[in-house]
């Protein structure tokens, strides 16, 4: 019986061989899977597409991304003639891949069309709507159009670009005004106006692109506030005169299609805040999303009112901030603004720090503070705490874990979900419009053809069902998926097949990561992996040391010597028994059958094998290799002191077990 049961490894001696070359493939299979959705153009099968000389005068609509998910990699191309327009150029944030930060669309398809290109059209600064320009934009170049503040948070992108990558690249940028809706003519066929729209950040628009088949309208992400804090409402009035001139194409905000009424308005909140901050004691924490000027100001108004000094924490918060008080957006008495480091010094009740991580995202500043791990501020017994959003879906769990850890350090918590238990007024509102809303913008903008986007399938299909309740014949609402694209005339919409679309992962420096690799590192987080190192006598066939194990994420060696001893014994024999009968290939194969076949019977885990066999010692004469025989005993030595080496590093790795 060997030692492995301490480990609560099971013994099963009736484990047969399929059994561990299914688990083996078990682990690819799960690793293909978690994949499967981030698969890039080369791995999707395109549908047929529809023969485009039918459509010489349609209007061609591609989805390349955001129809799969709130915030993802948003991305349509609208194409006519030999023109054509990207709207919006988005990243996916939240990719639960090891090692990985976001994913950006597969732009093959652009490669197809880049003689078309003409201009990228951005209706506002979030991360899913810019976050793909600097992975794009280089490649494929064309001048970027958005309102004043999308433009600086693009091109800050650019900045970052450099400072991550090293990578220099100035984009040709023009800025649109929204109050005077201001228009661009694009090219021959496309012009585009921008209409203020509220939402969550500054200067977010829709867009009306007027094409030779007629107008889209894309309301970009929204909501209808009428009373935002900024006191910059969406220009409903536009929206209803283009309506009334006659719109072919809506492109709506399906986010919260699933959930009746309106969004309160925002100004609701400021209350809440001025309540809050001028009763606690002590230090106050707000955690609010980066973007969210107008939330921004609220926070600092009560701050100000309550004699409080404020330190902005986060790198994102910090630059959004500073972008929008450059800007104007965003009003804060001077001398209000403390620097972080300073914060540790100022009185506990004339501070307030403004940071992010209110979803409990790792790495995020009220993270860091809750672990004791900020370098400057920590969170102690008596703070006062308020988590200004509530659960992005998808952050439930990690929304709850933080608020767990920071009633243990004993804060004071305010939270908008449980706003009215904690004692408190409503402290977060959506960006996103409700159905209430999603019915008006139908009724002010009346197209011919509708395209509910940006969310799932499930919400938009519910979107989809409104705008047939609002009286778009059902033949005219289109649910089109990733990669899908649709030839419009003034009174038809056929399907055009599939464009290559998928996704591309992006490291934490901005670099490629290849598919492969990212399923190479789901399948050692699985079961781990196992390398052995046979130094082989090419003469005799014999092992010239024992064999070199290398356990990572499989087991600890420590706790199975036994083990490990019988697998050393074993592998010997199995090696000898084998090297001479067949070539080199077929023995590394065989090596790694046996080990898997091994591991699997006694521990009932089956890692990655990797078997390494090094060779020492004169070849023979009868080879094609012949000449090596002529080396000198000096060579072979050589060769036997440099693995003796290589031996000793990987050993020496191993200590860390
Ligand atoms: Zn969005
Ligand atoms: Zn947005």
């Amino acid at each position: 019986m060997n030692q492995t049961t301490k480990q609560g490894l099971k013994k099963s001696p009736a484990k047969t061989r399929g059994a561990a070359m299914r688990a083996q493939k078990r682990n690819h299979d799960d690793a293909d899977r978690a994949m499967e959705r981030y698969a890039d153009a080369s791995q999707h099968q395109s549908r047929r597409t529809t023969d485009a000389a039918d459509f010489t005068n349609a209007l061609k609509v591609t989805f390349l991304g955001g129809l799969d998910d709130v915030g993802e990699k948003n991305m349509a191309i609208i194409e006519y003639g030999d023109e054509a327009i990207v709207l919006d150029c988005g990243n996916s944030l939240g990719i639960d891949l090891p090692g990985i930060n976001y994913t950006v669309n597969d732009i093959s398809y652009l490669e197809a069309i880049k003689y078309k290109l003409r201009a990228y059209v951005i209706t506002h600064g979030h991360l899913d709507h810019i976050g793909g320009l600097r992975h794009t934009v280089p490649r494929y170049p064309a001048p970027i159009y958005g309102s004043p503040y999308t433009i600086k948070l693009v091109e800050k992108a650019f900045d970052d670009l450099l400072t991550d990558t090293g990578q220099e690249y100035t984009p040709v940028v023009m800025t649109a005004q929204l109050d005077t809706h201001e228009t661009f003519t694009l090219s021959n066929s496309f012009s585009v106006e921008f209409l203020r729209i509220t939402h969550s950040l500054p200067d977010a628009a829709a867009v009306c692109i007027s094409t030779p088949v007629g107008r889209i309208i894309a309301t970009g992400d929204f909501r209808l506030d009428p009373e935002p804090l900024d006191k910059m409402p969406s220009d409903t009035k536009r929206l209803k005169e283009l309506g009334n001139q006659g719109v072919l194409l809506l492109l709506s905000d399906s986010s919260y299609a699933d959930v009746e009424g309106r969004v309160p308005t925002e100004s609701t909140l400021q209350q809440s805040f001025y309540d809050i901050i001028g009763n606690a004691p002590g230090r106050i924490f707000v955690a609010a999303f980066s973007s969210n000027m107008n939330r921004a100001q609220m926070i600092i108004n009560a701050a100000v009112a309550a004699g409080r000094e404020v330190a902005l924490d986060g790198r994102g918060m910090m630059s959004y901030a500073e972008i929008a008080v450059r800007q104007g957006i965003l009003k804060i008495p001077k001398g209000t603004v403390v620097s972080i480091q300073q914060a540790a010094s100022i009185t506990p009740n004339q501070l307030l720090v403004m940071c992010t991580g209110g979803q409990g995202e790792p790495n995020a500043a009220l993270q860091r503070m809750s672990d004791g791990q900020h370098k400057y501020v920590n969170l102690n017994e008596g703070d006062t705490v308020v988590i200004s959003s509530s659960p992005i879906p998808g952050n439930e769990v990690t929304y709850d874990q933080l608020s767990n850890r920071l009633k243990k350090i004993g804060v004071h918590l305010f939270r908008h979900p449980t706003h009215e238990v904690d004692g408190c007024g409503p402290l977060h509102v959506s960006g996103h419009a409700r159905r209430g809303e999603l019915r008006e913008m139908l009724e002010l903008v009346r197209p011919t053809f509708f395209i509910p986007v940006h969310a799932g399938a499930l919400r938009r299909s519910y979107h989809a069902e409104l705008g047939v309740e609002q009286g778009i014949p059902r033949r005219n609402v289109i649910l089109p998926d990733n990669g899908d694209s649709v030839y419009i005339t003034p009174d038809t919409v056929v399907d055009g097949g599939q464009v290559p679309h998928g996704s591309v992962l992006v490291d934490q420096n901005g670099g490629i990561v290849s598919g492969i690799v990212v399923k190479d590192r789901l399948m050692l987080s699985g079961e781990g992996i196992l390398a052995v190192v046979l130094t082989m006598d090419k003469e005799s066939g014999r092992l010239l040391t024992s064999p070199d194990i290398i356990s990572r994420g499989f087991i600890a060696m420590k706790d199975n010597e036994d083990l490990m001893k019988h697998f050393r014994d074993e592998l010997r024999r199995a090696a000898a028994q084998r090297y001479k009968r067949i070539s080199l290939d077929e023995f590394k194969a065989e090596i790694r059958e046996y080990v898997i076949h091994f591991m699997y019977e006694k521990t009932g885990r089956s890692p990655i094998v990797i078997p390494v066999v090094n060779v020492i010692g004169k070849a023979s004469t009868n080879t094609a290799a012949a000449h090596k025989a002529l080396r000198s005993d000096q060579h072979v030595k050589n060769d036997q002191q440099r693995y003796a080496a290589m031996r000793a590093r990987l050993l020496t790795q191993d200590q860390r077990d």
